[in-house]
């Protein structure tokens, strides 16, 4: 059954999600009593009643949260806020119940088990993993400086990002003539003035906020206004913090170093050890890939540093490329850090003038999503077709139902235009998970969400390729969650997934709008339907790889830095950060940032963020993405066996198998850095 959205009153909220969350508890507790009384633990008795139970509560929950993402109020958001709380409180309950991790691992250890099939086995194994990773089955004295370590932590990294946002909006800087910001698209300076009038000044105000940052440090001439926001940006959150930029305002220093990060991350760095050590593991990296694809610390240092070496000739090539044009250009003959993007951005402006915005007559929406169901029809057999009479939560609202030889695999619902109330992005979500249901296919629904503009008069959505790309990837995890033939929630779809390879399919997808022999399928101009032309596109494809050496070595620089800071923690040696930063550049980096650069400091993905020791996936998942995909270009992108390989391997089994297997049966083989190379232009 589809939620009933025109059904949802706020009121009614609460109680509906507090309901559910009981039922869980109260099964929980029926069915560990039965086990307390002499039962043993089998999947029928434990886990399926518990994940009947949590599958409603999800059913519950998941408009409820997709509301709040694309059709917020503020009634909705106050009821919306309560219930995470619940969720959240209710979540570690669960999480850390020694009861149920006892009845788990019985049932894991014994007679039963042998009659486990692959993926009921992949959940009680990803269960036990997840409660020792809680801290469940530590002695008493452990579990409570497990508690005391993982509160100080959660504390530090709420510290970090209020620094690095304090730090970021304490700096501006005021220009009463807008001949100061020569070089900003009129927008930006627009921009400026409009900061200026919310902090009741005069004239034009740039600060460190992203839009303003990097509109000055593309655009601007003044070269020395790009320094200067150069070197604020890069020293937020530490002690050479840079902060009211007042020449010109005469208004009160305040001092930057107030908001120094560097013993936070100190602390951090050996709180994270510690915690790792008490769960039994080396360090903290070795416990960030406990639920990752990636084997060991020394594997992924491999891995980068062997895409370092691959790179770094190509790097360097983009550098003397930038630094010829600079000279040519202004005569500059010491390229500096604070020169790098507005050459960059000139150089590419030249070399490649296919602007986003010249492309998208010839990618109206609607064309897009027929192409790219086309594609996937192509692909995997799988034909989308549209259902009208859905009980949907806005008139722009799509719902699409997926057919497989004739029968209904899935359904889902597509929000694709911008509007008041909705949250920006473009992501996926689940809505129902595949799964059985006292005997019966309950098939796979998801939501998925772009921020696309919607039609203006005559005129349809027309969007940008990085708008396209957008489609695609998001298509892609879709797909992920919708085609998968698995049975158990736990490990169906993206469920359970290794989090270091979900971004595969997506990424995977993405690759079809890059494609030649697939553009004509995905655009044709809006009023006169013709192609894209020959010369726009092939500066399309050559844009992609602009400067993607020095990209990826800047890329590669961050992960490096994370992985080893975690991994290399050691206790009684401890390193300076920046001794680690500085061997990671001189490894890798091919322009040596200035010395009061500190931007570690304001790396809120590992020290503020669900990113450490963990970084690296980005760069992991675009390599798997890439490999996979190089087997379409040896059989060719529309091979129908090849695509029913995918599907019946990485798509098919979700989380029920290791990602590394899942790949290796598809490929043939492990993952080759060879075709990401190949497709960086290197
Ligand atoms: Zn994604």
């Amino acid at each position: 059954m589809l939620p009933p959205f025109s059904q949802i009153a706020v009121e009614h909220i609460d109680v509906a999600v507090q309901t559910r969350i009981d039922h869980v508890l109260d099964v929980l507790e029926t069915r560990l009593a039965v086990i307390e009384q002499g039962a043993l633990p089998t999947w029928d008795n434990i886990v399926a009643p518990l994940e009947d139970a949590s599958d409603l509560l999800e059913q519950t929950w998941s408009p409820i949260s997709h509301l709040n993402g694309v059709k917020n109020s503020d009634e909705l958001r106050v009821v919306y806020e309560q219930c995470i709380e619940k969720l959240t409180e209710f979540g570690t309950k669960i999480d850390q119940y020694e009861p149920l991790y006892h009845a788990y691992k019985a049932l894991s250890e014994g007679e039963h088990a042998k009659r486990l099939s692959v993926p009921q086995r992949a959940v009680i194994d990803q269960a036990i993993r997840d409660f020792t990773l809680a801290g469940v089955g530590l002695s008493d004295d452990k579990k409570q400086r497990y508690g005391e370590i993982k509160k100080q932590l959660s504390s530090l990294s709420n510290q970090f990002s209020n620094h690095v946002l304090d730090a970021t909006q304490a700096w501006k800087i005021q220009f009463d003539d807008a001949l100061a910001l020569a070089g900003l698209p009129d927008m930006a300076v627009a921009a400026a003035k409009q900061t200026a009038e919310q902090k009741s000044l005069t004239g034009y105000v740039v600060t460190l906020d992203m839009p303003s940052y990097l509109a000055v440090i593309t655009y601007a001439d003044d070269r020395a206004l790009r320094e200067k926001i150069y070197r604020a940006f890069a020293t937020r959150a530490s002690a050479e913090g840079d902060v009211e930029n007042d020449s010109q305002l005469n208004s009160v220093q305040v001092d930057g170093a107030q908001w120094d990060n560097t013993s936070i991350i100190e602390q951090t760095l050996a709180l994270r050890h510690e915690l790792a050590k008490l769960l039994g593991f080396a360090n903290y990296s070795e416990l960030s890939l406990a639920t990752k694809m990636a084997d060991s610390p020394q594997q992924v240092v491999k891995f980068l540093e062997d895409l370092a070496e691959k790179s770094r000739g190509h790097a360097e090539k983009d550098l003397q490329e930038l630094r010829d044009y600079a000279q040519g250009k202004d005569g500059i003959t010491d390229l500096q850090p604070w020169d790098m993007s507005y050459y960059s951005e000139q150089l590419q402006q030249e070399k490649y003038a296919a602007s986003q915005e010249l492309l998208r007559p010839y990618f109206p929406a609607e064309k897009v999503l027929e192409g790219m169901f086309d594609v996937v029809n192509k692909l995997y057999g799988i034909t989308v077709l549209p259902e009208i009479e859905v009980d949907v939560y806005h008139p722009d609202v799509r719902f699409y139902r997926i057919e497989k030889n004739g029968e209904i695999i899935a359904y889902f619902y597509f929000d694709i235009y911008a509007r008041d109330k909705k949250r920006g992005g473009a992501w996926m979500a689940d809505c129902r998970t595949r799964r059985v249901k006292e005997g019966k296919i309950q098939l796979p629904v998801a939501y998925l969400t772009c921020n696309f503009s919607s039609p203006v008069g005559d005129t349809p959505s027309l969007l940008t390729h990085q708008e396209v790309t957008t489609l695609f990837h998001e298509f892609g995890h879709g797909l992920h969650h919708m085609l998968t033939q698995m049975t158990d929630a736990a490990v169906s779809g993206i469920n359970g997934v290794a989090w270091d390879a979900v971004e595969l399919p997506s990424q995977f997808l993405e690759n079809w709008c890059w494609e030649k022999s697939v553009i004509p399928l995905i655009s044709g101009h809006y009023k006169t339907g013709k192609a894209l032309p020959d010369d726009l596109l092939d500066k399309m494809l050559a844009a992609k790889n602009f400067q993607s050496g020095l990209h990826m070595v800047r890329q590669i620089e961050f992960s490096l830095l994370d992985m080893k800071l975690h991994a290399d923690y050691d206790p009684d040696n401890v390193q300076t950060v920046q001794s680690v930063v500085d061997a990671v550049r001189q490894q890798v980096a091919v322009i040596t940032p200035p010395s009061f650069n500190k931007f570690q400091n304001s790396f809120s993905h590992i020290f503020a963020g669900g990113y450490a020791a963990g970084y690296y996936s980005y760069k992991w998942a675009e390599v798997l993405s890439a490999d996979a995909f190089s087997l379409f270009e040896e059989n060719g992108v529309f091979d129908r066996d090849t695509g029913e390989k995918f599907l019946q391997t990485v798509l098919a089994n979700g989380g029920s198998q290791s990602a590394m297997d899942l790949f290796v049966a598809f490929r043939g083989r492990e993952p080759s850095v060879d075709a990401l190379l190949r497709h960086s232009g290197f």
